[in-house]
């Protein structure tokens, strides 16, 4: 037996048991202290009952002989197919129920799509950026090209057509940037991708976040991309399903590279990997897509925005240069006083009692970064704000 070596190319991430350590150190320091914590990318407001309900009724269904299910299908099961597609097309997007494979979140399915690509693929990935997409294509031995993201782009940096790569990621709304693509951007790398014949993986994990309709919420909003980008979707930070799993990837059927359908290969894929979303989930997620479940987002969501809104405004008093807050729930702030990310963990830990992300733990151009989220509660965003003001 030989192991996969590209294992041990792995950069061991210490990310958040350091991060862990640390607060642990200081409360035990600081007993008096209350610690607000700004780093938590999830979801803190629970399902509402619109969901809730739809998760009992479906465990009853599961308690009758008459309406038991046992394995539904791999693709997921058409109720909740028709719900995303019409979830697209009230936004005017046109998506078919064949096109949508629903699985049990995007993080799975961003790891599982590479089954599907050569091992000798080139990969562009953004830096910084959510880690998973570089430590997929490590454990596959891939190479990895970085697109740079500064300060001086906005974080949004785009392909250079001359630089090749065969498979290239987008996150929009970006975790950990909060930064967000316009339509001519995403236009620029769907036009890369068809000219290089490479496919875009499209993470829009945070698609509901985007409150201004000049902006895309679907890479498919754009001319080309049905040939050229698969879309990850996840009901977790739209709907608060972190804890209960699901989310859903598109993929077109004009997806054909070297004669072979990708929307083929993935059924194939997931036919013989895949067994299914529980039928309750799947149900709960429905219901989450309803009119009433969309009015029920919509106030969670509206409770995230505007605690952004108060963080941005704190930060804008305070004059420092940040990326996200608005279409997002991260705000990514340069570092104070010129600090390192961890330098400024610590400074916040120590002066204000605030934890939050080092943006090194994102990539190397994470360094001088610090990211914030809006998914605390009011009450303590309010506070976390009033104490970085008196700093
Ligand atoms: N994509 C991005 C950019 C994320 O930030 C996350 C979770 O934090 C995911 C995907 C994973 O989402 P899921 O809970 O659907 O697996």
């Amino acid at each position: 037996m030989k192991l996969n070596e590209h294992y041990f190319e792995l950069t061991e991430s210490y990310l958040f048991s350091d991060i862990a350590r640390r607060v642990e150190a200081f409360a035990a320091r600081h007993p008096e202290q209350k610690i607000i914590r700004m780093g938590i990318g999830d979801v803190t407001r629970p399902l509402p009952p619109v969901v809730t309900a739809a998760l009992e009724e479906a465990a009853r269904e599961m308690g009758k002989r008459e309406s038991f299910r046992g394995y539904g299908p791999e693709q997921g099961y058409p109720f909740l197919r028709q719900a995303v597609a019409d979830y697209y097309a009230d936004r005017g997007t046109v998506v078919s129920p064949e096109e949508i494979f629903i699985g049990d979140g995007a993080k799975s399915d961003l790891g599982n799509i590479l089954d599907l690509f050569s091992p000798d693929c080139t990969v562009l990935i953004p830096d910084p950026v959510y880690p998973v997409y570089v430590d997929t294509n490590i454990m596959a031995g891939r190479s990895i090209i970085y697109l740079e993201a500064t300060g001086q782009n906005g974080f949004l940096p785009l392909p250079d057509s001359r630089v090749k790569a065969d498979i290239l990621y987008i996150c929009s709304p970006n975790n950990p940037t909060g930064a967000v693509y316009d339509r001519r951007a995403l236009q620029t790398f769907i036009d890369y991708a068809r000219e290089n014949g490479a496919v875009i993986l499209y993470d829009a994990a945070y698609e509901a976040f985007i409150a201004d309709p000049e902006l895309p919420r679907s890479i498919y909003e754009l001319e080309g991309a049905r040939e050229c980008a698969i879309e990850f979707c996840s009901f977790s930070k739209t709907a608060g399903f972190t804890g209960l799993r699901c989310g859903y990837t598109v993929l077109p059927g004009e997806l054909i590279f070297d004669g072979h359908s990708l929307q083929k290969m993935w059924l194939r894929r997931q036919t013989t990997k895949f067994n299914g979303v529980s039928y309750p989930v799947q149900r709960a997620a429905a219901a989450a897509l309803s009119p009433e479940g969309r009015g029920a987002l919509e106030e969670n969501l509206s409770y995230y925005r505007e605690n952004a809104r108060i963080l941005a405004d704190m930060l804008k008093n305070r004059g420092v240069f940040y990326t996200g807050g608005r279409h997002s729930p991260y705000l990514w702030m340069r570092c104070e006083r010129g600090m390192g990310s961890w330098q400024y963990f610590d400074w916040l830990l120590e002066n204000a009692g605030i934890v939050g992300t080092p943006g090194a733990g994102f990539g190397k151009n994470g360094e001088n970064y610090f990211r914030l989220t809006a998914f605390g509660s009011r009450e303590d965003t309010i506070e976390a704000a009033g104490r970085m003001l008196l700093l």
